[in-house]
């Protein structure tokens, strides 16, 4: 089997341990972020000394920042497959950014369309920038925690010509399901609305292509983050309609975003300069831009299938712990590498603890900013929230999610199950009122 370990920065970082040794690090928690490629950080150091002011100077190197800061875009759009004519690439520095940038857009075109149709599953990242703006309504999931097609094409007829937009995650960063985005995009403009699909989970895992040809199924939005794609923090991307770029108010006002400004009127830019004001990030993008040559050239059908490769490794060894939940089936819709999981009788915050100060093992625990659908997941109402809330002494539950990128290889998985097994065998713990793990030692 081919190894990708040496692909990214940090693998043979050393992690102390609370018994005073050190291990290897194993990092199972590539949904949150990456660790960045060896590459990416070698074109940055490169282009360090290179970098300078952009669309601000006539300087030879100033003309070259603007070069790489405008050439990027098309990199971006040949990435998702976007229309290089007519979509646009507006910089950001991540997906909430991009989606609050969005909802300030559509906002102020809303053609007499005020609701939009968002789903049980999203990070709140695709939820709460719709909520003060738009009516919103949420796409049901069902018992398994999969998006309801039916209940969609129900909300998309109960509302008639009033859906905006339709915005969806293309894959959970809770279950990692894989939403069938182009048939939600078709049913989506068979009702007149627009659909944008958040990808900050699905760009980095596998091909996406925004505008397949001559059909129904394109996307009209997507939003990204670099962090997640094998790049430092700081970038990323919304693509989407150069036409409803030109229309009304920027989200961020300033310099950049404008063409002429007197004491008493502003002429902004022609998008996608208007959405961008202020001096960018332009490392944080080169950074982006060396990110995604770099899955280009390692083929997303192969980071697919070496990441599916491990889920399907790890979820039958997983199998046969004693105790285990599991929040997502991935034998009957397809994920993304991710595994959301509880053992029996050992609190999430105990279990991640344990992974990471006794193993050396980095996994998330909680609810991973997608709080109502961890909350149907693991069967509690929006009362029982509220209720835990008021109570100082609860002890919040939550779910343990494992994930898996590239670089990570079936020795790793060996040595996470060998660690849970210990942990079931030595169930010997508390937690305290704060829902914090008390216990040492329990891997050997
Ligand atoms: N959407 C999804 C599905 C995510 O997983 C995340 C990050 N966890 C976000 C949006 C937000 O990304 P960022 O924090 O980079 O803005």
């Amino acid at each position: 089997m081919h190894s990708y370990r040496n692909l990214v920065a940090g693998v043979d970082t050393r992690i102390p341990l609370d018994n005073g040794s050190y291990t290897t690090g194993i990092n199972f928690d590539n949904a949150a972020t990456t660790p960045p490629f060896l590459s990416v950080i070698n074109e940055v150091d490169s282009f360090i000394p290179w970098y300078s002011s952009v669309h601000r100077g006539k300087g030879y190197k100033s003309v070259v920042s603007t070069n790489l800061y405008e050439e990027g875009r098309n990199t971006i759009k040949d990435f998702v497959k976007a229309d290089r004519d007519n979509d646009t690439v507006v910089y950001t520095k991540n997906t909430t950014e991009a989606i609050n940038i969005l909802a300030c857009i559509l906002s102020q075109q809303k053609n007499g369309r005020d609701v939009v149709l968002s789903t049980w599953m999203e990070h709140a990242a695709n939820d709460l920038p719709w909520r003060d703006k738009f009516t919103v309504d949420y796409i049901e999931t069902d018992d398994y925690g999969r998006l309801s097609m039916n209940n969609l094409e129900d909300k998309l007829k109960k509302y008639k010509d009033k859906v905006r937009l339709v915005t969806v995650t293309g894959a959970s960063n809770v279950t990692g399901y894989l939403n069938d985005i182009n048939t939600i995009a078709e049913l989506a403009h068979r009702h007149g609305a627009e659909i944008h699909v958040d990808g900050a989970q699905l760009v980095p895992h596998l091909p996406v292509e925004m505008k397949p040809y001559r059909t129904a199924s394109y996307i009209d939005y997507m939003s990204f983050s670099a962090h997640k794609m094998y790049a430092p923090y700081g970038s990323g991307a919304l693509i989407g309609p150069k036409s409803a770029f030109e229309k009304g108010l920027p989200y961020c006002q300033g310099g950049s975003a404008i063409s002429l400004v007197t004491h008493n009127k502003i002429w902004w830019e022609e998008p996608p300069h208007k959405d961008e004001a202020g001096t960018p990030n332009l490392l944080g993008i080169a950074a982006m831009l060396s990110a995604i040559k770099a899955l280009t050239s390692l083929g997303m059908d192969n980071i697919f299938n070496h990441e599916a490769a491990l889920l399907q490794y790890a979820y039958e060894k997983m199998k046969s712990i004693p105790g285990i939940t599991f929040y997502s089936h991935p034998e009957i819709q397809e994920t993304i590498g991710v595994i959301p999981f509880n053992v029996e009788g050992v609190h999430h915050s105990l279990m991640s603890a344990i992974l990471s100060y006794e193993a050396g093992i980095a996994v998330r625990n909680g609810f991973f900013c997608a709080h109502p659908y961890c909350e149907r997941l693991l069967g509690y109402s929006a009362q029982d929230m509220e209720d835990m809330m008021k109570d100082p002494n609860s002890i919040f539950p939550g779910i343990v999610r494992a994930s898996f990128g590239i670089y990570n290889g079936f020795y790793e998985i060996d040595r996470f199950i060998a660690c849970l097994n210990q942990i079931v065998l030595n169930k010997k713990y508390y937690v305290d009122k704060y829902g914090n793990a008390r216990g040492r030692y329990y891997i050997k």
